[in-house]
């Protein structure tokens, strides 16, 4: 929202009054460093030359009660707020789609408690995930998030979207690791979830703001669960004919034992990113997984593995592929082995029951072949359940337009051709990017008169919309 120059100074001024004159910008340089994330439009976008999204006012509070302020402020002018954590999301969550304040967290970045004793950890959430780690490393702990965003995502930004990171097969994502939390309401009301994760108190609180993406609210603080940190992590690396007994394998492989990694890549990202990444250059389906804890159950936990993948007439490759992938783990989003501009890519992440996973894989990889010559389809599943898994399929497409107006209409038409194949076989909208604006549009066609659940939310607790607009559907 532009307001005009007289009343823009008045709130300016307000602002300045309420978190201090140097954690207030109106700069055109700040305000452009705000409008690109890792969306790939806003970053198209702005490489074409484009003014990317811009907020009229950057606001940076360094506590809660500070952010309770600018959101009283916020509502009495009805400007919008767009929250801001590391700005590494994928989906335009943060982005300053209606112009107003944008709020970054980040000077919210203390460490609150470590509780040895009841194995839980405690920060503001501007704080980059990693640092959070390292203090739970010192001491001995791990909260096992640990996605290849560790070093540029917040903890806000991954509660938010509700991220997930590379050991979540037994250590879960996000929304099980977090025990509780505080947020600021968009009337500026400081409220807390119960101090314990699990509880028959009414419905989970947590679970409402998580995943709500700036739309409901701040989140300022959070408590996460901690484990030891493993006496032994130990890889073991597969070949598989082909991407079904892989399929087949890991899912008897959660049936019996926790592993924490498993990574299954198709044939396609076998001979593509494996080979480019860690030198494997064999044809099939690549597996990669850890076992770890303590070592006498990790290493019974490898002889099942094994004696299953071997059912499936896999080559056992021991563990030097296994260890090179983990040694490797961010190269994957090195330049050179990326995927960047001035490619077209997209990362349709989803999640189905182990009855959905080979039909809407294949299903996802027809439809955006066949609709969009030039365009591949290549995934892995690297997060597993009892009950299903994730797929991380991307496009890529190398030679998009070069008018980026037909390049984003084109992009669009690709995200909805396969967010809509994923939907119509089991999958859903997304499994750990979110929503942000990139899928914002797809939200009512995944939850049809269940919508009304997220915009009654929100229009109770924020009646004057100004919580991050145009975002999840809301
Ligand atoms: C190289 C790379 C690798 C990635 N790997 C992974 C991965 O392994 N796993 C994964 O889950 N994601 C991954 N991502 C995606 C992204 O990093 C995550 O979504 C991350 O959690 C975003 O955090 P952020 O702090 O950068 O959030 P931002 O991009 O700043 O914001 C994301 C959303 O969260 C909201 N938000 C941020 N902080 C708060 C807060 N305190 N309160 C309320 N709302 C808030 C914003 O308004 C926005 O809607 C990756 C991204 C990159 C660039």
């Amino acid at each position: 929202m532009e307001f005009q120059s007289f009343m823009k100074n008045m709130v300016i001024s307000e602002l300045e009054d309420a978190i201090g004159e140097e954690n207030v910008s109106i700069n055109e340089a700040d305000r452009l460093s705000y409008g690109v994330d890792y969306y790939w439009v806003s970053r198209v976008w702005a490489d074409k030359g484009h003014k990317p999204p811009l907020a009229d006012v950057i606001v940076r509070p360094g506590n809660a009660q500070e952010v309770s302020k600018v959101l009283k402020i916020a509502n009495y002018y009805k400007i919008p707020v767009h929250t801001w954590g590391g700005g590494s999301g994928s989906q335009g969550g943060a982005l300053p789609m209606a112009g107003g304040m944008l709020l970054d967290t980040k000077r919210m970045n203390r460490l609150i408690d470590i509780d040895e004793y009841s194995y839980t950890i405690t920060a503001e959430t501007g704080m980059i995930f990693q640092l959070l780690e390292w203090y739970a490393n010192e001491k001995g702990f791990s909260i096992m998030h640990l996605p290849s965003c560790l070093t540029c995502g917040t903890i806000g930004g991954a509660l938010a979207h509700r991220g997930v990171g590379i050991t979540s097969t037994k250590y879960g994502k996000i929304d099980d690791q977090c025990v509780s939390m505080e947020v600021v309401l968009p009337n500026g009301d400081i409220v807390n979830t119960l101090p314990v994760p699990k509880h028959a108190g009414g419905p989970d609180l947590n679970q409402m703001f998580i995943g709500s993406e700036g739309t409901l609210g701040v989140i300022t603080k959070a408590t996460f669960r901690m484990v030891n940190l493993p006496e032994i992590r130990k890889f073991r690396a597969f070949l598989f004919k082909d991407f079904a007994s892989g399929i087949s394998a890991c899912k008897e492989i959660t049936q019996k034992v926790k592993p924490s990694i498993l990574r299954l890549y198709d044939e396609t990202e076998t001979a593509s990113i494996i080979k480019n990444v860690i030198g494997f250059d064999k044809k099939g389906t690549f597996m990669n997984m850890a076992v770890e804890g303590d070592a006498r159950i990790a290493a019974i936990e490898e002889q099942i593995a094994i004696e299953i993948c071997k059912k499936y007439d896999a080559m056992d490759l021991g563990s030097e592929y296994g260890e090179k992938w983990y040694e490797n783990k961010i190269t994957f989003f090195y330049p050179g082995y990326t995927l960047d501009n001035p490619q077209m890519f997209g990362t349709m992440d989803t999640a189905v029951t182990y009855g959905n996973l080979e039909s809407c894989y294949r299903a996802m990889k027809e439809a955006i072949e066949s609709t969009y010559p030039g365009v591949r389809f290549i995934a892995h599943c690297s997060h597993w359940y009892d009950w299903g898994a994730m797929i991380y399929d991307r496009f890529i497409m190398d030679e998009p337009p070069e008018d980026p107006n037909e390049a984003v209409s084109l992009y669009n038409r690709i995200w909805n051709t396969g967010v809509r194949t994923a939907m119509a076989h089991g999958g859903v909208v997304n499994h750990h990017h979110g929503v942000g604006l990139k899928l914002s549009r797809l939200m009512k066609e995944q939850y049809g008169p269940a919508m009304q659940v997220f915009e009654g939310l929100k229009k109770s607790l924020d009646p004057n919309g100004i919580m991050n607009p145009y975002k999840l559907g809301l």
